[in-house]
């Protein structure tokens, strides 16, 4: 992590600092949080809807932070403590975390897109580390203060950086990808996630081609190439001429794609279009997490990964939770919990990859309301309950509100008989409970502010 001199810092933020006696302070670190200060780091301040940070720098103070960021318009700095003043703290904190990258010589990959984000970024950095040292942004830290934070916690000696870049609006992806400057960008896809605040996938299209303009001179594209949003859209967003462009997908147009997949029961073999192409396994499930890794292969491979390592890096990825978790409920049900979010292309993959599970007695799925989608939400809702196949699926159970227009529709495919819809939480777990036997698999899916999870805890108990 960063390790720098008050001074360095003070010139780094470009503001005005107040070292108060403690000339030659060394800083290691930087937290937002007062609460997870760790003695030495520069607590950074922030002003935010519903809390100003300003009020905890004291408490970082007695912590053991070295030394605090302080925005101007926020009263006085805490008496005779190290401070550096700012006219603002997020903007000062992108600007550390901008010099600080500059200094060190680790090669970015940046990973945005509406679906997959980090499902790839976990991939990718698991076949780098095979051959590098690799820093990667933890969890989902993706946005205009994550993305920063993760900068700076990268070593002097770091080789490689794999990091997630999210967005909720226009611009944003553009100062990530300018702060982070990578020299490999993927865009995952294009989905319908965000749409109530884009308005319009053409817009989500350019909001994610956005992390072009970032991309070092000669870098490299990955994109997914069954969009074709995003081939019509880049041309017109800013790019450096002379990036190489690599197309991913299930199409054998595309510059890799996938020959054979073939899933068991917990994760996924397959061969690829290059030529002498290994077999892979992948240890999760559904054929959106081959295509996920498929960006993550022309990546390594463009960064310097031999092909067995490739192989080996795949094997070994960990991933982050509730993304096609799979737990056993006490009775001795298979549960496939995918509760961490849901837009509808993600409702898509799910309800692929219980259509192509095999071995089980009966396959059933809980879906909940997937928010946010604006004007079109009840459309949307139907599209997912149309999907479903009564050949492949047993019983349908929905959840809230908008997942009612989900239960019309699968109620019209599969029979009323075998979908029921809920508006009350604790009536699905009931029913739900009373439903399952051993040798059942039971996917869920929602999104996150469904809080499905608890439903999986609950049934996992029973
Ligand atoms: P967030 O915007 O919350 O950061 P993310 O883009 O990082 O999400 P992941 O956390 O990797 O995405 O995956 C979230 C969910 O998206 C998964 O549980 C899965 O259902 C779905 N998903 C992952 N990859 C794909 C894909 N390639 N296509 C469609 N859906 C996908
Ligand atoms: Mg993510």
């Amino acid at each position: 992590m960063i390790n720098r001199s008050f001074s360095q810092i003070d010139q780094m933020v470009n503001g005005i600092g107040h070292m108060n006696g403690s000339e030659n302070l060394q800083i290691c670190g930087v937290s937002t949080d007062s609460r997870s200060i760790q003695p030495g780091n520069l607590f950074v301040p922030i002003v935010g809807d519903n809390f100003n940070g300003h009020a905890y720098a004291e408490e970082a103070f007695n912590k053991g932070a070295a030394a605090a960021l302080w925005q101007q318009d926020q009263g006085q700095p805490p008496a005779g403590r190290p401070v550096i003043m700012v006219e603002d703290t997020i903007a000062a904190l992108q600007r550390l975390a901008k010099a600080y990258r500059d200094q060190l010589s680790v090669r970015i990959v940046g990973i945005t897109g509406s679906n997959g984000k980090t499902t790839t970024k976990d991939i990718t950095a698991s076949i780098l580390s095979t051959t590098y040292r690799v820093h990667k942004t933890k969890g989902n830290l993706n946005n205009h203060i994550g993305l920063p934070l993760t900068l700076l916690e990268l070593a002097e000696d770091t080789e490689m950086a794999v990091i997630e870049m999210g967005m909720s609006g226009r611009g944003e992806i553009e100062l990530l990808s300018r702060l982070a400057e990578p020299e490999a960008v993927i865009i995952t896809n294009i989905g319908d996630a965000h749409l109530l605040q884009l308005g319009s996938r053409e817009e989500i299209a350019k909001a994610k081609t956005e992390i072009l303009s970032g991309l070092k001179k000669d870098g490299f594209f990955v994109y997914n190439g069954d969009e074709p949003l995003i081939e019509r859209t880049y041309p017109n967003m800013p790019h450096p001429d002379s990036m190489l462009r690599y197309r991913f997908g299930l199409s054998e147009s595309n510059d890799i794609y996938p020959t054979a997949i073939l899933q068991d029961t917990d994760g996924m073999h397959f061969h690829i279009n290059w030529p002498d192409s290994p077999g892979y396994y992948l240890p999760l499930l559904g054929e959106h997490n081959v295509i996920n890794a498929l960006a993550a292969i022309a990546v390594s491979k463009y960064m310097g990964v031999q092909d067995k390592d490739i192989v080996e890096g795949l094997k070994k990825v960990e991933m982050s939770g509730m993304r096609i978790e799979i737990v056993r409920s006490a009775s001795g049900a298979l549960l496939l919990n995918d509760a961490y979010n849901a837009n509808p292309a993600a409702m898509k993959a799910a309800i692929r990859l219980l259509h192509s599970l095999k071995g089980h007695q009966r396959k059933m799925i809980v879906l909940g309301d997937m928010l946010e989608l604006g004007p079109e939400e009840e459309e949307f809702h139907r599209e997912v309950g149309r999907l479903l196949d009564p050949e492949e699926i047993n019983r349908v159970f929905a959840y809230g509100p908008l997942s009612y227009y989900i239960a019309e529709e699968a109620g019209r495919k599969l029979g009323h008989e075998r979908v029921q819809w809920f508006n009350d939480r604790q009536q699905l777990i009931e029913a739900l409970t009373s439903a399952i036997l051993p040798g059942d698999a039971i996917l869920f899916k929602a999104s996150r502010g469904m809080k499905l999870e608890e439903v999986v805890q609950a049934v996992q108990q029973s």
